[in-house]
Formats: C-alpha cells, sequence, structure tokens
C-alpha cells in the first residue's frame, strides 16, 4: 500500500501537485527574505555607472545657473520689441558663452532701442529677456539690426533652475545609475558619490559528467556550459563574480563546495542535483547546513528549483538543464539580486505582440518559450517561437531575442493570437 503521509518529489517531468507555488508567489516569497546589503563606498563619477546610490542627491546649485539664450541671436527687453512695423535697434556689443557681455564701463545693462548680439548659452545681460534668432533678424551694420513684429516676450531664453532647482533631491538613495545620471550629477558639481558596495555571487555547476573545456569527454559526458551561461547573465549586473568551478556529485565534495561558497558570498547559485535523482544531492545538503524556503514552482522550463539560505548567504539551486539555468535565473535570481544589491527588484519591459506560431499549453503551470521578436512587412512587432523547445535546447536560447510567457491559464495559443513577450534588449 502506499504510504499516504508520503509527499510526492518534484522532477521536470511533473505537471502540477498541490506543493507547488505559482511563479509570482514564489517572486513574493523571495523578495520577502531578502535584505538589501549595507555596505558603502565612495566612488568617482567614472566609477559609478550601475552602481546604486546609498544617498540623496541634492543641488546646492541652480542648473543653468544663469539665465541663458537658446539661440544664437539677439537679445533685448520683451517690452521694446516691436509692435506693427519693423523695426531698427542699436547692438551695443556681443555675449558669448562663458563670456559675459559688458561694455567699456564694465557695465551690462541694455537700454530702449538698443540689444546684444548672443550666442547660445551665453548669460543674458540685464534689462533682456526676449532672444530673436539670427535668422529672423536682418543686420543692416556691424552696429544696427532689424527686426519684424510677431516676437514673444521670453521666446529663446532657459531660465536658470529649470533644469535643476538649488535645494531640490536630483537622485534617491536606491536609484540604480544610469548613463545620464553620471552627466546630472557632474552638471551640480559633484564628482564622487556613496553607493552600496556590489553584492558577492558565488557560483558552481553539480554534476560527475560535467568537463571542463579542453578535456576529452568519454561516454555519456558534457562541457559544462551553465557556468558560461551564467557567467554570461552575471557580468551585465551590478555584482561581483565568484566562480567556483565544476564540483562532483559526492556528498563530501558538495558540503564543503557550500560551505567554501557561503563563506565567500552574499549569495549563492549552483545548478543541477535539486531533482530527485540518485545523484541530486543539492536540496538534502541545504536542509541540513542551512534552510530551504521554497522547492517546487510551477514552472516549465525550471522546476523544481530550490531557494534558501545557507549560513549567512542566500541560496539558489537552479535545475542543471540549461535552458531552465536561465529562464529561472531571469525570473528569480535576477529580482533577488536587485534587491539584495539596493535598487529593489525592478519589473522587466513586458508588452504583448501577435505570435505567429500555434504554441500547444496544458494550464496549471507558467511556460517560458523562446521566441524571435521581428517586424512584419507592415512595421508591427510580431513574435516567432525559435522552434524546438526542450530544456536542454541551449541554442533555442541563443537564437531568441525574447521569452514568451504564458501564464498558468493559458490553455495553448493559436496562430495570430496576443501572446505577452519579454525582451532580452533593446535592440532587434
Ligand atoms: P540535473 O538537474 O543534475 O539532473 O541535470 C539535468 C540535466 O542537465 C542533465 O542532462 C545534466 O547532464 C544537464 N546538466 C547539468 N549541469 C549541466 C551543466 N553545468 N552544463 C550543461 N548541462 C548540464
Ligand atoms: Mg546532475
Amino acid at each position: 500500500m502506499l504510504n499516504p503521509k508520503a509527499k510526492k518529489q518534484a522532477s521536470c517531468a511533473d505537471d502540477y501537485d498541490s506543493e507547488t507555488i505559482t511563479v509570482e508567489t514564489a517572486r513574493q516569497k523571495i523578495l520577502e527574505k531578502i535584505h538589501p546589503i549595507d555596505g558603502t563606498e565612495k566612488l568617482t563619477l567614472y566609477q559609478s555607472l550601475n552602481r546604486i546610490l546609498a544617498e540623496d542627491i541634492v543641488s546646492k546649485l541652480n542648473v543653468p545657473g544663469h539665465t541663458n539664450s537658446a539661440m544664437d541671436g539677439y537679445t533685448l527687453s520683451g517690452d521694446q520689441l516691436p509692435n506693427n512695423e519693423t523695426r531698427e535697434y542699436r547692438v551695443i556689443g556681443t555675449a558669448y558663452a562663458g563670456r559675459p557681455f559688458k561694455n567699456e564701463n564694465n557695465n551690462d545693462q541694455c537700454q530702449a532701442g538698443e540689444c546684444v548680439r548672443i550666442m547660445t548659452g551665453a548669460a543674458m545681460p540685464s534689462n533682456t529677456d526676449t532672444v530673436i534668432m539670427q535668422e529672423h533678424s536682418e543686420k543692416i551694420s556691424d552696429t544696427t539690426v532689424r527686426f519684424t513684429t510677431g516676437h514673444r516676450k521670453g521666446q529663446n531664453v532657459r531660465q536658470a533652475g529649470e533644469d535643476i532647482a538649488k535645494g531640490n533631491i536630483v537622485l534617491k538613495q536606491g536609484h540604480h545609475l544610469q548613463p545620464a545620471d553620471l552627466g546630472v550629477i557632474a552638471s551640480i558639481g559633484i564628482g564622487e558619490i556613496s553607493v552600496y558596495r556590489q553584492p558577492r555571487i558565488a557560483f558552481f555547476s553539480t554534476g560527475d559528467e560535467l568537463r571542463q573545456i579542453g578535456e576529452p569527454l568519454e561516454k555519456g559526458d558534457i562541457y559544462d556550459s551553465n557556468r558560461y551561461s551564467l557567467y554570461g547573465m552575471l557580468s551585465q549586473l551590478n555584482v561581483e563574480i565568484i566562480d567556483l568551478g565544476v564540483v562532483g556529485d559526492k556528498l563530501e565534495d558538495l558540503r564543503e563546495a557550500f560551505a567554501t561558497a557561503s563563506s565567500k558570498a552574499d549569495l549563492v547559485i549552483t545548478t543541477g542535483g535539486v531533482s530527485v535523482g540518485e545523484a541530486d544531492f543539492v536540496k538534502n545538503i541545504i536542509e541540513e547546513m542551512g534552510k530551504i524556503h521554497i522547492w517546487k514552482i510551477a514552472m516549465k522550463p525550471g522546476r523544481p528549483i530550490t531557494f534558501g539560505e545557507l549560513d549567512e548567504a542566500v541560496f539558489f539551486g537552479l535545475p542543471g538543464n540549461p535552458v531552465a539555468v536561465m529562464t529561472t535565473f531571469y525570473h528569480f535570481v535576477l529580482p533577488a539580486i536587485q534587491k539584495l544589491s539596493g535598487e529593489g527588484a525592478r519589473s522587466p519591459l513586458t508588452f504583448e505582440v501577435k505570435c505567429n506560431s500555434a504554441l500547444k499549453k496544458r494550464p496549471g503551470r507558467f511556460e517560458c518559450l523562446r521566441g524571435i521578436l521581428s517586424r512584419n512587412e507592415s512595421g508591427q512587432l510580431t513574435v516567432s517561437v525559435t522552434g524546438k523547445q526542450g530544456s536542454g535546447i541551449l541554442t533555442s536560447m541563443s537564437r531568441a531575442n525574447c521569452l514568451i510567457l504564458l501564464d498558468e491559464d493559458c490553455d495553448g495559443v493559436k496562430i495570430g493570437d496576443n501572446v505577452t513577450v519579454q525582451p532580452f534588449n533593446t535592440y532587434l
């Protein structure tokens, strides 16, 4: 007789059982367990791209610092603009960017009937508030210019502080620094900022069949590819990478590798050995040495996956299958790393497009297919599946430029149906 208390074991082949949680529940549980690292360091702007701000950046300046011209042309008081006929003005000098206008008496006043030749970025002389584009002027001589009607008081002028006002918070703690942010911080004269230290991520592959590149392959051996795709995904993130190589399916070796990894890293990732085979030890060792929070997620590919803790470190035991490694990384490890880094998990960009392929699916679990997003003849974005979708077919991932996400309820897709996609890049 079957033992009614025996728990059903998870394997990649299972479709659904009651212990399995949804992708969304898993993601929430994972994020609840993760605490941002609190170590910080001071870096120059050049070192700060992709780092996470550990302080609010407050401006001590107005940007721009002075009201200035947005055009090359002539500046004058808006009250002096011609009303219903053209009018001539005396040009009393020139204002350049970085070289304000001054007359021989060291004075920058512009009086009625006068204007100042002005270049883009030059500070506005006193009594001026309006710029007439050079193209809308008629030069009569070096000291006389004529303007027509149709201008507006205040036109073509950038106000002091219109980009950043003195005292404002320009960027908040927790912000992920993008190229424009470095420019913005430079624009307020700050060259060094406080950022969170990078999380340290250790990873290793498990499996007796795994060989290093350069080693000969005996029957049944394969080259370890997971460490390379993991390395690739991690390299695109704000992390310090600790590659611990390959560990065979031996309890003692695995215990030692787990101890080393957790002593060095904030987060440990392994691949393989999380299923229910005779050589799948990862789950048991984590139970013994740490704690397991999640074991089964209703997701294909990617089930089972182990999430837990190992001493002070967060632990992810990803499946061995190369595609599952990548899809579970994007769905669970990436948001965990984002939260650990101090920025909080961000949602990936997803949107709906028409699907050119028919996709079979049974309801009850989330599925993640590899897609190619492209434009059709009418310029519309559409997606096609990359072909064979086995969780061992890693070329399906390298051919893809997006994931096609089919939620739990979906019971298949017909050609022409809309599906949700998550692009890998911003380029097709
Ligand atoms: P496992 O989860 O250990 O049962 O592995 C599932 C499948 O993924 C098996 O076919 C393994 O040979 C394969 N696999 C495991 N680790 C790797 C790896 N590092 N690189 C490539 N394939 C792997
Ligand atoms: Mg294995």
